[in-house]
């Protein structure tokens, strides 16, 4: 078997097709192997999550995620790293990392392995063409031409160029007649052209973010907002991305409404903020919010807020509840995203209904197979994205041979 790309996926794929006696050669077509894995995480790899669930993948084809994942669990997972003398430890909601903390201990693992188990790892390889006669894969190389029986696509996705994602997957499979679905980038930060976000860069708050398309509510997620000089990021906002990016693709316009304290609600915000109110007062507005708020968003919120006060003592419970109202609905306008080279990973892919989720092949043309993120199937953030990497990787070894 010839296996196209040597990132989470292949790497997997390689082992488990190995171990079952089969040769096989991974062509990657960077100078090194699992380029993203070694800075996925921080550096830490956040290799998988225990809490496995169908709902944290998403893709135009649910039925196929229900099928892909049925019986591969996490532990599936920590079986296949145990096999390779990886020990993984939890962290925060369920996410699991190598107990090293160190990306690169799971890359030279998993290259360790796959060259004992006999895989012929090619590097600076990059795969120009694929066709088919008869039985027989022709796969043009920087590095010659290649003949196999077997072929696996696994070279990912155009999320993070940097670091080998491509497109070039897409082509080999539609001109063997798959089709795709549109692919966008995800867990991604978000550019906005106000003025103001460049004026609060640096500034972290722990808030929570709505989607409004058009006016119309989409979603809510909690988490890190992060002022950038380009607009915003932090958790929430990557976790928000996915469906800001495929919004903005139909032309909605998109805007946020942030929630700078989540943890009181507005009677207890707006309680809090009356109670500091002294009445003789002359302290300028934007100091006495200093005692509750990062100076630097203060200005935003005073404007957005219309108030109308400049000093303490002008404050009543009209000025109070606009500027509360403001803090916990603050909104951004964004006009686009970091693109696929922010982004960690692309929405989209291969249409899933023309592969079979046993066993990852074609149903189009026989004993060609597809896994990990060239699928139209992207996950949440938290190591659900290596899951269904490792997962499909596994089964192209476990369900074909
Ligand atoms: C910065 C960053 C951090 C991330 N952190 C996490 C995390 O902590 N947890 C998590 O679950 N997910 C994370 N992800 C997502 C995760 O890395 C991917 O979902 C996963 O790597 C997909 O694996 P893959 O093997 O399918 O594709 P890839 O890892 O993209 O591997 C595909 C490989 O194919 C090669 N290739 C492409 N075209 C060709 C060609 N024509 N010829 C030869 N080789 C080719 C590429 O160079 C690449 O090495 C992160 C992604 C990024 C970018």
């Amino acid at each position: 078997m010839i296996i196209i790309g040597a990132g989470a996926t292949g790497l997997c794929a390689a082992i488990t097709v190995a171990r079952a006696g089969r040769k096989v050669t991974l062509l990657e077509q960077n100078s090194k192997i699992g380029k993203k894995i070694l800075v996925s995480g921080n550096g830490k790899c956040n290799i998988d999550n225990r809490y496995i669930d169908n709902k944290r993948f998403h893709s135009q084809d649910p039925k196929f995620i229900e099928e892909v994942l049925n019986g591969y669990d996490y532990k599936s997972v920590e079986s296949f790293f145990a096999s390779i003398g990886l020990e993984l430890i939890e962290g925060k909601e369920g996410k699991m990392f190598p107990m090293s903390l160190q990306a690169s201990s799971v890359v030279e693992l998993l290259e360790y392995e796959a060259k004992r188990a006999g895989v012929q790892i090619i590097c600076d390889c990059a795969v120009t063409s694929i066709d088919k006669k008869d039985n027989t894969f022709t796969v043009e190389t920087s590095q010659g031409i290649k003949t196999c029986e077997k072929l696996l696509i696994a070279s990912g996705s155009p999320a993070a160029p940097q670091l080998g994602g491509s497109n070039s997957g897409y082509a080999f499979a539609t001109k063997m007649g798959h089709t795709l679905i549109p692919r966008h980038p995800s867990l991604v930060q978000l550019c906005s052209e106000e003025t103001w976000v460049k004026e609060c860069a640096g500034v972290k708050v722990a808030g929570s973010a709505q989607l409004y398309a058009n006016g119309e509510y989409i979603t809510e997620k909690k988490g890190d907002l992060l002022f950038t000089n380009y607009g915003i990021s932090g958790l929430a906002i990557l976790d928000l991305s996915r469906e800001v990016s495929i919004h903005l693709a139909n032309y909605d316009y998109c805007e946020l409404n942030l929630d700078l304290i989540p943890e009181l609600s507005k009677e207890k915000l707006t309680n809090l903020l009356l109670k500091r109110i002294q009445e003789d007062s002359d302290k300028p507005l934007s100091l006495w919010l200093q005692g509750v708020i990062n100076k630097k968003l203060i200005p935003v919120i005073l404007k957005q807020s219309k108030c109308k006060a400049n000093i303490e003592k002008e404050l009543n419970r009209k000025e109070i509840n606009k500027i509360v109202h403001t803090i916990k609905n603050l909104k951004l306008s964004i006009n686009d995203t970091k693109g696929f080279k922010g982004a960690e990973v692309a929405t989209g892919g291969i249409n899933t209904t023309e592969v079979n989720p046993k066993t990852m092949e074609s149903k189009l043309i026989p004993n060609l197979f597809f896994a990990g993120e060239i699928l139209d199937v992207d996950g949440d953030r938290g190591g659900f994205n290596f899951h269904f990497a490792w997962v499909t990787g596994m089964k192209i070894g476990t369900n074909n041979l």
